[in-house]
């Protein structure tokens, strides 16, 4: 098959903070550079770069899902005046914040924030608008954005990484081409530079092939879920943060809630919960819809209509998960690389770092006309040597600690506070390996009753609904991007043993067991349009026979303004 071939200096897979940040630096380094040859400088110019950025979103920050409260300590570095530059993308800034400790049915605010968690005067931000202003200024400074493009294969000259190839387009069910097929295009990149975020597929094709992460921990991670409220006028407080420990969790699942104030009266309400739970039946979704039926949460929120939804693996493994980055060819930022505080449970600024680190390490890479690993080695010394080591070691036990529990955790944080993290980094499993059979949690074979809440349609929503409210759409005539090795599993030893997970784990429905008349037995039925591109099928599924590979390019969520 014929594939268009375009050529660029330095691609950018990915349009989160981390690839936005990185191509902007670039271009500031590519021009402050050639300004000063123009001014009779040594070296020679670059002339007419060609820097590209690729998302497979409809559009830049259609799939960006955060908190979001963001340390803006990358951007003051980046964009030092970008206060006085219109920043849309600020809700608010924090003006009060509160820790609350929930039982089933009692609220505890605690008197102060854990350490490292106050974020007073930091921006609430909406990642989707911040993706899209920083692409504006990408955009303004002559970087090429391609959106609606997804890269499902990393290309390759003998061991190097020489540039990505894009998903076709118009392929049937069957896999056959439909009329209005088109092939995918090979970006040939001198460098090539992966922020696809959480479990990235690129990512994993390098990882796998180059053994990235052979030193280092397992990349684990924790599910977000999330939705946005409209109040009624006059009722959302300014600048307001509530973080939230304890239900709808028990003790033996790590994970914690946010509600943090909007402009335009709304409230965001998330949780995290790790994907690493023992028990089989967790659901995301569900404990989110618990956490809004608490009396505490009602009284705040119960007079709101859920607008917006959204939901996200979330890396958690910190310092001790960061894989080699680089390759020949190639470096890794942002989530992909788990540039993530697990102590502060932020990202964002740590992901720009990382972005603008490995800029600079490209460019200097294009002043040399080389981008072997011995070159792009200097990006992982610029990390060690820069403020993402002094911030992210100090918690490299962090998840290693909630390995074991969650109470073991806080004596381990509490530990480390006192006596500092220790000299080495402990070992933790991936998360698939945490989860235990029906018969270990519940005793039985199959999940418990649930204490049901009652689903109002409005602030109390199903599954279907919440899906509707991400925006999600899919061609239906397409290949499943959800891609199940052996079906046969799902219906025998894993309904027996885990009951069917991926029913419950899934924030977006896509996974249903249904009755077969022939073979008079439950089987695994797919609604891949729902998907909401979270990855933790992926992650979760214990028998690890589930990957997401990325569907035609433009497809999935709309989130707009989480
Ligand atoms: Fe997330 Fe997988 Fe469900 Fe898609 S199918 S929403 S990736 S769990």
């Amino acid at each position: 098959m014929q594939r268009e071939a375009m050529p660029v200096d330095v691609l950018f897979v990915g349009g989160g903070p981390a690839c936005l940040a990185g191509a902007i630096r670039l271009m500031d380094l590519i021009q402050s550079h050639n300004a000063a040859i123009d001014a009779g400088g040594a070296g020679e110019r670059i002339a007419e770069p060609t820097i590209a950025l690729m998302d497979k979103g409809s559009e830049i920050g259609s799939h960006a899902i955060s908190g979001a409260v963001m340390d803006p300590r990358a951007l003051d570095e980046l964009i030092p005046d970008w206060k006085q530059q219109d920043p849309t993308f600020v809700e608010r800034y924090v003006e009060e914040e509160t820790f609350v400790v929930l039982t089933k049915t009692m609220a505890f605010p605690a008197p102060m924030m854990p350490p490292g968690m106050e974020d007073h005067g930091n921006p609430i931000i909406s990642i989707a608008r911040f993706q899209k202003w920083l692409a504006a200024k990408a955009e303004e400074k002559g970087v090429m954005l391609f959106t609606g493009f997804a890269g499902t294969q990393l290309l390759w000259e003998d061991d190097k990484v020489v540039g990505v190839r894009t998903g076709d387009k118009g392929i049937g069910p069957d896999g056959q081409p439909k009329s209005n097929f088109e092939p995918g295009i090979d970006i040939q990149a001198k460098v090539t530079i992966l922020g696809e975020g959480p479990r990235g597929t690129l990512t994993r094709q390098l990882m796998n092939r180059k053994g990235l992460d052979k030193d280092s921990q397992p990349m684990v991670y924790e599910i977000g879920v999330k939705e946005v409220l409209e109040m009624p006028p006059g009722t959302v407080k300014k600048g307001e943060v509530i973080l939230t420990l304890g239900y709808p969790l028990d003790l033996n699942t790590f994970g914690g809630a946010f509600i943090y104030a909007l402009a335009d009266d709304k409230y965001a309400i998330g949780l995290l919960v790790e994907l690493g739970a023992k028990d089989p039946a967790m659901d995301a979704h569900y404990l989110l819809q618990k956490l809004k039926a608490h009396p505490y949460m009602r009284k705040k929120l119960g007079a709101g209509k859920v607008v917006k939804y959204g939901a996200k693996a979330v890396t958690v493994g910190g310092w001790a998960s960061i894989p080699k980055l680089y390759a020949d060819g190639a470096m890794i930022v942002g989530d992909s690389a788990s540039f993530l505080n697990p102590a502060r449970i932020k990202g964002i600024h740590l992901s720009m770092k990382a972005g603008m680190l490995a800029a600079e390490t490209a460019f200097e890479s294009l002043k040399r006309g080389e981008a072997t690993e011995s070159v792009l080695k200097a990006y992982a010394d610029r990390v060690n040597g820069s403020w993402i080591r002094e911030e992210m070691e100090p918690s490299k036990n962090f998840h290693a600690g909630f390995d074991k529990g969650v109470l073991g955790g806080m004596a381990s944080v509490g530990m480390s506070l006192v006596f500092g993290p220790g000299k080495d980094i402990k070992p933790f499993d991936a998360d698939y390996h945490h989860m235990r059979k029906t018969a270990h949690v519940h005793g039985h074979k199959g999940y418990p009753e649930r204490d049901e809440v009652e689903f109002d349609g409005t602030y109390i929503v199903d599954k279907l609904t919440d899906v509707y409210h991400s925006g999600t759409k899919h061609e239906e005539k397409q290949p499943s991007h959800l891609k199940v090795v052996d079906r046969e599993v799902c219906a025998t030893q894993c309904a027996e043993e885990y009951g069917n997970p991926c029913t419950r784990f899934c924030p977006a429905q896509v996974y249903n067991m249904h009755f077969n008349e022939a073979t008079k037995r439950n089987e695994l039925h797919i609604d891949f349009s729902n998907c909401v591109h979270c990855k933790t099928c992926d992650i979760r599924d214990p028998y690890q026979i589930i990957s997401w590979v990325p569907p035609e390019g433009g497809n999935g969520p709309e989130y707009g303004v989480m």
